[in-house]
């Protein structure tokens, strides 16, 4: 006890805090009011929520912090003045409870705190609630009334029982419409700021830019307050906000990509097929990294099946295959938990998930290593919010594409956020890949054109370049000079088609895989461009309209076949010492849509392969195995993690088809990959005793059984 008091003490926590080398934890809060205005009465809600209890699973489970849940829209689980308390404690002060078990184990506790939840707290505040436009309360929080002095009081009642740290969820301004805030005091405020009244509503000009950052502004202050306040009472305790500033969230959460990533220790995110698509695991890992690269990145995931509080518990390797995704991306990992009703917990839940910590932990050393990647995919708030507006899922489909082309191919990504980009940033990748951004301010087009005049690859697809700051079109690309092309005019269709003839020697990698003479649809945005400077290469095709469809009687989100064509396909043009490579379709936005075909997604491989024909590893295995290659530089040692998904197929819902969630992984894959590397490989090893392995100077085959791999390859 003695050592543990010694330990909670010491002066160097600030430098050595408890995030700083955590790899597994969890984050556990009740089931019953988490949509706000439950029966405050129900003597059975949480009747057996046990601080303790919920402790010793936690530990049982091999976790190295615990997120207890403190505080939510309608109660507070401690003893508090200003809130009221969930009506099953009866007696208990979990989060008392809790600290007094957890500090017996030296295990740090983080308090799990609400800003933004509809419930029993703001029902007697309905002078904190936001309005919309017509002055409609609209269910949420006003970021710019007095609640920010209540959650102050809140944290500061928190703080006092010695947690370690805040994880303070939803921070948003609402996931949809009706969108705030029109209150009273925000409209002065607006209008002190911007010497004129607010808009009347989204209006997409001028005065709604200034709405936008009024509302940006607003999260960004309340955040920043509420983190020096807390600081203020307490430096060790920690600060971290969820984030909302990845897609699928946009600008109606009130969070830019950078602009709300770093305003905590450590920026913590979701993941979890249910919101985010099996792919996306890695991705939100990588995208958090590119918005705050200074900060650790935490991400959360569930338990259940589907989502939180649906009280499922999914099956070992489901758990494995996620968690173990997100730590070969370098995230440390929180897996959330909702008890039962009364406060049950699952013991099945907590043997699995123990089960997958135990595997995690054992393998801590071959996590956190420099990642290996080749391409920066570039991703541009300003297209968010004024090309997608509305509808920010068409610009998505592009950036999220252009990933899944580079995860099926086993092309290692690293993402490129247009908030924070430099030079610096750009040279870090032998390729940037621009898909459909659709803005590009001057400085940004600027950059680009250093990076590929000092030797960089520019890979551009769709209609990028192409809008201006208002998301209107300009009638000519911001990239034209580095393009080499002028553009002709942008397709009203998204049924586009490619077709590679008369390809030539020079070209000829890229129709690598693909028949030539032979059109195929590469659906999305398209653009006809006529060349300048740079070689024109095959062929786009714009598609066939029946006569209904001209006359706007038939729609045409059914893909049509191709017509005629109507310009290149491919523009390939030297800048500098650097190539650029523009497709005037849209092969990513292809990859990702409901009419995605193989080919579409080669495209994008073979102009990797084309613009940087050797790189320093190569990876082939099948398209359900995803790769994550580390560097460990001091000891030459790459690390390559092989993530294996396998998830059975699935019959389509009565409703809403083909929407389709792909079901839990419960088998461990069986397959083949084979590692090429430019340096010689002087010993491979393999994680798992069951994987077959092979390798000669350049070359490593290895034929792998399990959820997870890691092949580890000591080079000369
Ligand atoms: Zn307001």
């Amino acid at each position: 006890m003695l050592f543990v008091a010694v330990c909670k003490a010491a002066p160097d926590l600030t430098e050595n805090p408890w995030y700083k080398n955590a790899l597994v934890g969890m984050e556990i809060g009740p089931t019953g009011a988490q949509f706000g205005y439950s029966d405050s009465n129900d003597v059975r809600y949480c009747s057996q929520f046990d601080g303790r209890e919920i402790v010793r699973h936690a530990i049982s489970a091999h976790c190295e912090y615990i997120v207890i849940w403190a505080r939510d829209g309608d109660y507070a689980y401690y003893e508090s003045k200003i809130l009221p308390r969930a009506p099953g404690l009866g007696k208990r002060d979990p989060l008392r409870d809790a600290i007094d078990e957890a500090h017996r184990h030296n295990l740090p506790v983080i308090a799990y705190c609400v800003v933004q939840q509809g419930g029993h707290f703001l029902k007697a505040h309905p002078e904190w609630e936001m309005r919309d436009a017509n002055g409609k309360s609209i269910g949420r929080f006003c970021y710019n009334s007095g609640y920010l002095e209540a959650m102050k009081k809140i944290v500061a009642e928190i703080l006092a029982y010695g947690i370690d740290g805040f994880h303070i969820d939803m921070l948003d301004q609402g996931f949809e419409p009706p969108y705030g805030c029109w209150c009273d005091t925000c409209r002065a405020q607006f209008e002190r700021e911007f010497g004129h009244p607010m808009p009347t509503g989204p209006t997409w000009d001028a005065l709604w830019d200034e709405m936008l950052e009024f509302r940006y502004h607003s999260s960004e202050r309340f955040e920043k307050e509420l983190y020096a306040y807390i600081k203020s009472i307490n430096p060790r305790a920690t600060v971290d906000f969820n984030y909302h500033g990845g897609p699928p969230f946009s600008f109606e959460v009130g969070q830019r990509p950078v602009q709300h990533a770093g305003n905590g220790d450590f920026i913590t995110g979701e993941t979890g097929v249910w919101g985010f698509s099996a792919l996306t695991v890695g991705l939100n890992a990588e995208f958090y990294r590119a918005a705050v690269p200074h900060q650790r990145v935490q991400v959360a995931m569930q338990r259940g099946v589907r989502m939180y509080h649906d009280q499922t518990t999914r099956p070992l390797n489901d758990i494995r295959w996620e968690l173990l995704t997100l730590l070969a991306h370098n995230a440390f990992v929180t897996m959330v938990d909702k008890t039962g009703f009364d406060g049950w917990l699952d013991p099945i839940a907590y043997e699995r998930i123990g089960s997958a910590f135990r595997d995690a932990q054992e393998k801590r050393e071959h996590f956190g290593q420099t990642p290996v990647q080749e391409v920066g995919i570039y991703f541009s708030s300003r297209t968010r919010d004024w090309v997608g507006r509305e509808k920010p899922e068409n610009y998505f489909q592009s950036f999220q594409g252009a990933h899944k082309a580079m995860v099926y191919e086993h092309i290692p990504y690293g993402v490129v956020l247009d908030e924070n980009v430099t030079i610096e940033t750009l040279k870090r990748f032998p390729i940037i890949l621009l898909p459909n951004t659709g803005i590009l301010s001057g400085k940004e087009v600027g950059l680009l054109r250093h990076y590929v005049e000092e030797g960089g690859k520019l890979i551009i697809t769709g209609q990028s370049g192409i809008f201006d700051r208002m998301g209107k079109t300009l009638g000519e690309s911001a990239l034209s000079e580095i393009i080499g092309a002028k553009v002709v005019r942008m397709l009203d269709s998204l049924d586009n088609w490619i077709v590679i003839s008369e390809i030539g020697d020079t070209f000829s990698q890229l129709s690598s895989d693909i028949p030539t003479n032979w059109p195929f649809l590469v659906k999305g945005p398209a653009v006809v461009y006529e060349p300048t400077t740079a070689s024109a290469v095959c062929k786009l095709l714009k598609p066939h309209r029946t006569t209904r469809q001209l006359e706007n009687k038939e729609s045409t989100d059914w893909p049509m076949s191709a017509e005629v064509p109507v310009g290149p396909a491919m523009l390939l043009n030297n800048v500098g010492k650097g190539k650029v490579l523009t497709f005037a379709g849209s092969p990513d936005f292809a990859t990702a849509s409901e009419h995605h075909i193989v080919e579409a997604r080669r495209l994008l491989r073979n102009a990797v392969r084309f613009l940087n024909s050797t790189p320093r590893v190569k990876i082939i295995a099948p398209v359900s195995v995803e790769s994550v290659i580390t560097d460990d530089t001091a000891n030459r040692t790459l690390r390559i993690h092989l993530l294996g998904y396998n998830s059975p197929p699935q019959t389509t819902p009565a409703k809403n088809r083909p929407y389709v969630l792909p079901m839990p992984v419960e088998d461990a894959p069986m397959y083949r990959v084979i590692v090429e590397t430019s340096e010689p490989v002087i010993q491979a090893t393999a994680w798992n005793k069951s994987t077959r392995l092979t390798h000669s100077e350049h070359k490593v085959e290895a034929v792998v059984n399990d959820i997870h791999e890691i092949l580890i390859l000591r080079y000369k």
